[in-house]
């Protein structure tokens, strides 16, 4: 791995991305928990980055690598070479072009840095920061550096700004240099191949393992477990013998592999029922989603209202007072005043995670629906006993009976939406979206897909007979 994987890395810390890679912690962990694997992983990804940087600062540049020849071509090629590398080069250049030498430095961005200060451990004078900035629109991204981020600069002897080049992300840099005398600010995109690349595995003990032995990275596991996450619970519903093959993108930027992309298609046998989805990008807002092969999207949808009610005796507040309690307490629910015994609905598919007493909210049923959401149901009167923890529910179905049990004034439902456990107001949340393939695109859905769908089934029936063949040899 060169310089060029290091930066794409730093790149992926821009604070855009910063909540969904916690996110994809978060779920990682809580995935990992009750398996004990969190800590063996980590180490093993550790020990795995140090290797490899290990072996980058110890392969030195292949013998037949073109050379840049010109200036330009330097500085354009400045990413892919080590800073050595580019200090050596620069100085043929300069030397053959009779110019005064100058120097290439890199610095890697710290918490709390902006550019002055990078400049200033440059040694490069401050009117050139001035002049950088007023070099064209393409610099306004400089004033949003990321710790971790790396820059690259040529500078004079004089303390002049001859050249400087930032990654803005794995798509784009920036590139500024002077010429005649004036710096000119451009932005390239960086040349990125996307390859093909496929997986499978058999589960003894976890997904992760599994999937870890078969090659995979942990953001391509991630997705995975997210896509079959609302209909396989990755604790809970695994057993010995599910397998799993994905399909999926590998980028590379100079023929090295950055990173992983998209799963393209994937299928998952979850005690003996196979599941299936494939990733399709809706040409009309080209957003692209995972879907089940007959178009039906994979995520699951809710209901707005779990109950027929008749009036809303209570919204979400942060802070209100509580009528029995008589002191302010935040709501963290909606209360739907109903008739008692009025059946209460599951607001999507999903899983019963609790039933039973909760303090003041009496009988209480909560449901998990996929990996990031759960739906409480409160003051019940009593609950569809064919459902125990564990069972799997629709959406719709009746999961209890309205009441007043625990602290209640009167009969009514009191409703939680979580969203990675923290409670969202249920009247005006996002809800995900679970639209069907439009029927308009069903035909163009069905010619782009096929051909994965054809992938995968070679691969799953390779992976049956490679199956068949060790236990025939045991
Ligand atoms: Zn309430």
């Amino acid at each position: 791995m060169s310089l060029i994987s290091k930066d794409f890395r730093s790149s992926q810390q821009h604070s855009h991305q910063k909540g969904y890679v916690r996110l994809r912690w978060t779920l990682l962990v809580i995935t990992f928990a009750g398996i004990g694997a969190v800590v063996a992983n980590t180490n093993t990804g550790s020990v795995q980055n140090n290797s490899e940087l290990t072996v980058d600062t110890a392969t030195a540049l292949p013998a037949f690598e073109p050379v840049a020849t010109t200036a330009d071509d330097l500085a354009r090629e400045s990413f892919s070479l080590s800073l050595p590398e580019l200090q050596a080069r620069q100085k043929i250049i300069d030397q053959a072009n009779n110019l005064n030498s100058k120097k290439w430095r890199e610095f890697i961005v710290k918490p709390g840095d902006n550019l002055a200060r990078l400049f200033k451990r440059a040694g490069i004078k401050p009117q050139q920061l001035d002049e950088l900035m007023k070099s064209g629109d393409e610099v306004k991204t400089l004033r949003r550096i990321f710790p971790k981020d790396t820059i690259r600069v040529l500078s004079d002897d004089k303390g002049q700004l001859q050249a400087l080049r930032y990654d803005i992300d794995h798509k784009s840099y920036l590139m500024v240099e002077r010429e005649q005398g004036a710096l000119i600010a451009k932005t390239y995109n960086h040349e990125i191949e996307t390859r093909h690349t496929h997986a499978s595995g058999v589960i003894d003990s976890s997904l992760f393992l599994a999937a870890q032995k078969s090659g995979i990275s942990q953001n391509v596991i991630m997705e995975l477990a997210n896509i079959f996450g609302w209909d396989i619970d990755f604790v809970l519903d695994i057993r010995k013998g599910d397998r799993f093959t994905v399909l999926y993108e590998e980028l590379y930027r100079d023929g090295e592999k950055i990173s992983d992309g998209n799963i393209l298609a994937a299928e998952f046998i979850n005690n003996g029922k196979a599941y299936r989805a494939v990733r399709y990008t809706n040409p009309q807002n080209n957003r692209s989603e995972y879907f089940t092969p007959d178009g039906k999207s994979m995520r699951k949808a809710f209901l707005r209202t779990p109950v027929n009610f008749t009036r809303i005796s209570s919204r979400f507040t942060v802070n209100r007072y509580h009528p029995i309690l008589h002191k302010f307490r935040s709501h963290k629910g909606v209360d739907y005043a109903a008739k008692r015994g009025t059946p209460v609905h599951s607001a999507g598919d999903g899983k019963v995670i609790f039933k039973g007493k909760k303090g003041g909210y009496g009988k209480v049923m909560i449901i998990q629906h996929g990996s990031k959401y759960s739906t409480l149901y409160a003051h019940l009167k009593t609950y569809n006993r064919k459902l125990k923890v564990g069972s799997k529910v629709t959406q719709g179905q009746t999961i209890a009976y309205v009441g007043s049990s625990g602290l209640a004034t009167g009969p009514h439902l009191h409703y939680e939406f979580r969203v990675n456990g923290s409670h969202r107001n249920p009247l005006t949340v996002k809800l995900p979206v679970s639209n069907p393939v439009p029927s308009r695109y069903m035909a163009d859905f069905e010619l782009s897909t096929s051909p994965l769908f054809a992938q995968l089934d070679l691969l799953t029936r390779t992976q049956q007979v490679a199956l068949a063949d060790t236990s025939i040899n045991q």
